[in-house]
Parts: structure tokens; sequence; C-alpha cells
């Protein structure tokens, strides 16, 4: 049997591969997560469309159901789930709104995953109860003005004091830093070595002197969402704020890349399996010229050409997942994932604009909202074109 075969592709309406059947445990998980998602976050995402805000009720209550908790290790408080029932969500979360699916983040993304692994045992004391609980907050800083996708031509220093580091620097487009109590920030610790081992983690109390927020910036997606400049001037931060041992943090990130490229994919195959479901709903309501739009070939099309490009996407990224709770070595995987559907949603959702025609563009209806917020993900968390450079570099070095 090959692997995909291993997936069983009968659909929830017993026709089409577009829904995946999972095994028992994560089909529960994700019937739980899809009338949580409809019942507690849709009435949510109201809100954040209506005021750019996220309603403080949000991280408590995704705390209360533990889904800040999951992948974090039993040890630390975690339910120690794998990638699969984590992305999973994320993808549950994604069909209301991104926001959701990146303060979910805060119980399975870098930051407390590398605290929880590599932490002492007083950064975990002092960071993953108020995550899991969602009285904390978090974000992470390696982009910089002059190292984008090079983050090889990173300039933030952190220099050697008595008891810690001074760092000096100036990171921008930091997801959510502005709502952060506390960051993991990379700088320079070896020059000699800069990427290779002369990188470190810091973690950043708000508040510390010397660290500014300098800038926020809102995007062309959800106000909700902002990414912010940060300044560090003679920023001392103590010996114990190093995750992990010095010089090891572009490793610390490394481990977390292939996390971060599947739960990108799975967000936006939740954006688009919601945005596909509203172009059948408009399509068969919708009446133009004595019929409905579901009628005509130039709509079918359309939805067509969604379907199946959401079924590739989820038989792409569910059988990658499985292969990496498994244990298995995926190569670029990770990255085909976050290419092909970060670039499928794009089409979905310019297809989904097309088809509700007016009520796409109006900003009371949510069609509008996902398109803008979906052309994010082509470029954070490595663009398309460094995607396509390391599959190639992979395919070129080991075949397919
Ligand atoms: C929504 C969003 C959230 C983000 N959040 C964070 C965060 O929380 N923390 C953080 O540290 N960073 C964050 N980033 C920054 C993100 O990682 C960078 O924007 C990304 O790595 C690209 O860097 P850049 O913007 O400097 O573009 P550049 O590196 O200047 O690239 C510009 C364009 O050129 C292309 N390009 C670059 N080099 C090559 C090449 N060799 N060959 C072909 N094409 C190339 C790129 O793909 C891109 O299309 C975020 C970005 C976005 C959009």
């Amino acid at each position: 049997m090959t692997p995909l075969e291993s997936l069983n592709y009968a659909g929830t309406n017993g026709r089409l591969p577009v829904h995946i059947e999972l095994p028992h445990e994560l089909e529960q998980m994700r019937a739980a997560l899809r009338k949580f998602t409809d019942r507690e976050l849709e009435p949510l995402a109201k809100i954040v469309d209506a005021t750019g805000e996220l309603p403080a009720a949000t991280l408590p209550l995704l705390a209360e159901q533990g889904y800040l908790s999951m992948r974090l290790p039993e040890g630390v408080g975690g339910a120690g789930m794998g990638l699969f029932p984590y992305c999973l969500m994320l993808e549950e979360f994604s069909r209301s709104h991104r926001i959701f699916a990146l303060i979910a983040g805060a119980g399975g993304g870098l930051t407390p995953i590398a605290i929880a692994k590599h932490g002492t045992d007083e950064q975990r004391r002092k960071y993953l109860p108020g995550l899991m609980a969602g009285t904390l907050r978090t974000a992470f800083a390696l982009t910089e003005p002059e190292a984008g996708s090079d983050n090889s031509a990173m300039k933030t220093r952190a220099e050697k004091t008595r008891g810690g580091w001074l760092i000096n620097g100036r990171k921008h487009y930091i997801t959510s830093a502005d709502a952060a109590d506390f960051l993991m920030v990379m700088a320079i610790t070896d020059p000699e070595k800069r990427t290779r081992g002369g990188v470190s983690a810091f973690l950043v109390d708000r508040g510390t002197l010397g660290f500014q927020i300098t800038r926020v910036d809102t995007t062309m997606g959800s106000a909700v969402v902002k990414l912010s400049e940060l300044t560090f001037e003679n920023c001392f931060v103590p010996d114990g704020s190093v995750v992990g041992n010095v010089g090891q943090g572009f490793d610390l990130a490394k481990e977390s890349l292939n996390d971060g490229r599947m739960g990108i994919s799975c967000s936006c195959i939740g954006m688009a399996d919601r945005l596909i479901e509203m172009s059948i709903a408009h399509s068969k309501s919708r009446v133009t010229f004595g019929k409905p739009l579901a009628e005509r070939q130039a709509i079918q099309w359309m939805l067509a050409d969604s379907a199946v490009e959401l079924a590739t996407a989820r038989a792409l990224t569910y059988e990658t997942l499985r292969q990496i709770d498994e244990g298995k070595d995926i190569g670029t995987g990770a990255s085909m994932c976050k290419l092909y559907c970060s670039e499928m949603v794009g089409r979905v959702a310019d297809r989904a604009v097309q088809i509700h025609g007016g009520m796409g563009i109006v900003k009371s209806y949510s069609v509008e909202r996902f398109y803008r917020d979906v052309r994010h993900y082509r470029i954070g968390e490595g663009a398309s074109e460094i995607q396509r450079m390391l599959i190639a570099r992979d395919l070129i070095k080991n075949g397919l």
C-alpha cells in the first residue's frame, strides 16, 4: 500500500475526496472543533471585524477548552498531542477568522515549544502556565529591515556584559508584538559564526529598559493583526533569558520550521474550505437572468477548480502531517505544503469574490476579508519563491 492509499478517501458525503476521513479520534476532535468554532468563535469573529480588536474573552475561552496547551509536553502541563491534531485545530479555527489560529499558536508556536523543550525550569515556570491559561501572549522576532528572506544578513547584536547581555538592533514585521507580554528575540552573539552557531534566542519582557516598540503597522489584512517594529538600544537582559545554549538560536528556529509551515498550510485549507462552502451556497441562492448562478457553466467551473485544488491540498498536507507524527524525515515536504496551500487559497479566494459579485467586495460580508487575509500567507514564514528554492535544491541534491 502506498502512503497515500493508507488514507481513506471516502468523503463525509461518501462521494468526494475533499473531506479525507481521518482516524476516529481525529474525526471526533474535528467535529468538536467545528461545533466550538461555529458556536463560540463565529460571534467573536463578527466583533473582531466590527472593532478591529480581539475580545478579551477569546484567550480564556480557548484556554478553558485546553486549546492553548494541547501541543505542549505533558511534563509542563500540556496534553502532549502531535502536530496533526494541533494543525486540525488551526484549520477549523481558520474557517472562522485567521486571528483565532494565530493566537492558538500561544500554546503551540515556536516560542512556547522552544521554552518547553530547551528552557530552564525558571523560564518554564515564569512563562508556560500563563501562555496555557491565556493570560500571557508572546511574539517571535527574527526579521529585520535588511534581513528578511535572507536571515543570514541579520544585524541585531547581543554582547556579553556582567550578569547578562546588551542587545542592540532593530526588528520589523513582528506579528502581535504590540500585544505581547514577552518576546523571543534572535540576536547575533558570535559575529564570526553568525547563523552557523552564532545566533542566540533571548526572552525579553515587555517594559524592559532599552526595548521599545517604535512602530505598529496594520496591513491589507484584518486590522486585528498588527506587525510591529522593535528597537533595542543597550537593552540589558540577564543570563537567564537565553533559551537553550548560547549560539543555539537558529537551531531552535529550524526545529519549529515544519510546525510553522504545516500550521499555515492547514489555516489555508480551513479558509479555502469555508470560501468554497460560501460560494456553493451563494451560487444556489442567487438568481440572474431567471436561473441560479449554480446552473451556469462559468460558475460551475470555478467551483470545480476550487474543490479539486482543495482536495489536492488536503491530501498532500494530511499525508505529510501523518508522516511527521510518525517521526519520518519529510525532507522539504512542509515547504511543498506551505507553497501549494498558500497559493491554492489565493486562487480559491479570488474565485469566491468573483462568484459573489458585489457581495464579494463589500465589508459587511466576510468574503472580502478572507480575500485580503489569505494574501499574507504567500509572504510570511518563507515566501513562495524561497519555498520553491528549498524544494528545488532538495530535488537536485536528493532526487524525487
Ligand atoms: C503577515 C506577516 C507576518 C510576519 N510575522 C513575522 C514575525 O512574527 N516574526 C518575524 O520575525 N518575521 C515576520 N514576518 C516577516 C517575514 O518573515 C518576511 O516578510 C519574509 O521572510 C520576507 O522577507 P522580506 O519581507 O524582507 O522580503 P524580501 O526578503 O525583501 O523579499 C522580497 C521578495 O523577493 C523574493 N526573494 C527574496 N530573495 C529571493 C531570491 N534569492 N530569489 C528569488 N526571489 C527572492 C521574496 O520571495 C519576496 O517575494 C512576517 C511577514 C508577514 C507578511
